[in-house]
């Protein structure tokens, strides 16, 4: 299977490649060349089976790896998980299911993918016999699912940068408790922008990054939304896919969860809606309703994961809506940098029309979603998932709509407390999180000195 990348210029490349280089040398994201069809007797086929095998049958066409070797990694990435199903459904009201996707080891949905990407990456550098150093910024859930992904693993080090100050008290405790030596949290003086400035920095220095080897695993990896491609086609297969069509409601801020859900419908999924859920920074919903892609402000909000107005993996649903036309892609992308935003076209606009419903929530609309659910069906939600519940329930139609679950309501104990006035308990599994020695180096916003600290861990 070979990769393209959305701005049609640098090379296509096979799926560890892909993988390997994040983003691609146009500064494109890469995209299949061909989507894989399932039909109707192996979505059925599916059917009752665990779900890694699911993931290996979604996954292996794209990656051409061997399927013993692919089945072991796939089994080693989800043993951590806190539940069975690895994704259970439960059901909010007549036609209204939640994906759980927190049951990974730091609670939010990103496991599901960096848990994967942990082994795949790790049995690369095996192969080739490379060493790689990952470094990465994190407003709070990416970070510190990257160090349980990467904890232990050989020939990674993995170096997360979070604000100091500025992550709640479960997400700094989740990247700064994990003892092996390969991880390493970095609380930086700034906020997220500067953290991620700082990376960006380092990545635009060449020498230093042939010298440490350094690599992404930020959302654009195109092997991180792959594996997101599955736990559309498990919720859809128990709920009566391929004899009955389902929707889907989706937290979105970078765009790649829902994009994985576009994926699964190309591929032959029977999906007949899939809704854009933002909060107040609502850059995607009015992209849908206008056809103008515009950035404002960022506004934080009781959402914060979804606190976003640059969308990367936007750009690969404009690839698609211009038919693959990479030129054009890179165009709208020349347009967002030196303009603040750009025009959709016509028949772009009516092809990401046919594809993505969307919807917006107020910070008051999640607060009450995350109140009335509490108090109708005793479910919590985090704020995210409630972002997606209220939406979806101007959606739900004949067919059942699925919203994904993308977070613990533990992790944000704050923003559930004040809306239903009980603190959400951490599951037992991690319930002694508070009692863990942390361990974390303070840094100044710094490169040269980011960058010493870093060659000295490594060597
Ligand atoms: C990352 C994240 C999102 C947004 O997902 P995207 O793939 O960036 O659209 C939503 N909710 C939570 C809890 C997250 O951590």
């Amino acid at each position: 299977m070979q990769y393209h990348s959305t701005r049609g210029t640098a090379p296509a490349l096979g799926f560890e490649d892909a993988m390997l280089a994040g983003l691609a040398r146009d500064g494109g994201l890469y995209v299949p060349a061909e989507i894989p069809r399932m039909d109707a007797a192996a979505i059925a086929d599916l059917a009752g089976r665990p779900y890694e095998e699911i993931v290996l049958r979604v996954i292996r066409p794209f990656t051409g790896m061997a399927e013993s070797r692919l089945s072991d990694l796939i089994g080693r990435a989800y043993a951590g998980f806190g539940h069975d199903a690895r994704a259970p459904l439960v059901q909010l009201g007549p036609n209204h299911f939640l994906l759980e996707l927190f049951h990974g080891p730091t609670l939010a949905f990103k496991d599901f993918a960096m848990q994967l990407i942990g082994q795949l990456f790790q049995d690369a550098m095996r192969r080739r016999g490379q060493r790689i150093t990952i470094v990465g910024a994190t407003s709070g859930d990416t970070g510190s699912a990257a160090i349980e992904a990467f904890r232990g693993l050989d020939n990674v080090e993995c170096f997360i940068l979070f604000p100091h100050g500025r992550v709640s008290d479960v997400q700094r405790r989740q990247m700064t408790t994990p003892a092996e030596s390969n991880v390493h949290a970095l609380a930086m003086d700034g906020d997220f922008d500067d953290c991620q400035a700082a990376v960006k920095e380092m990545f635009g220095d060449g020498a230093f990054r042939d010298r440490v080897g350094l690599t992404a695993v930020n959302s654009i990896n195109w092997a991180r939304v792959l594996a997101q491609v599955v736990y559309y086609v498990s919720a859809a297969v128990s709920l009566g896919a391929p004899h009955r069509a389902v929707g889907f409601t989706v937290p979105t801020g970078n765009f790649g969860d829902i994009f994985a859900g576009d994926i699964a419908r190309r591929m032959g999924l029977p999906i007949d809606r899939l809704v854009i859920a933002t909060n107040r920074n609502d850059i995607l919903h009015r992209t849908i309703l206008t056809g103008d892609h515009r950035k404002e402000g960022v506004e934080p909000t009781i959402s914060p994961s979804m606190d976003i107005q640059v969308s990367s993996n936007f750009e690969r649903a404009l690839y698609m809506a211009y038919g693959r036309d990479g030129r054009a892609v890179a165009q709208l992308m020349d347009e967002l940098k030196s303009d603040g935003g750009f025009a959709v076209s016509q028949g772009a606009l009516g092809s990401l029309r046919d594809t993505y419903a969307s919807g917006r929530a107020s910070e008051e609309e999640t607060r009450a979603t995350i109140r009335d659910m509490h108090r109708r069906t005793g479910q919590t939600l985090c704020p995210h998932t409630a972002v997606g519940v209220k939406v979806a329930e101007e959606h739900i139609g004949a067919s059942p709509m699925v919203t994904l679950a993308t977070a613990h309501p533990a992790k944000f104990p704050d923003a559930v407390e004040a809306a239903t006035g009980q603190r959400p308990a951490l599951p037992p599994r991690m319930a002694d999180l508070f009692d863990r020695p942390e361990r974390v180096t303070r840094v100044a916003n710094d490169i040269p000195a980011l960058q010493s600290l870093i060659e000295d861990r490594i060597a």
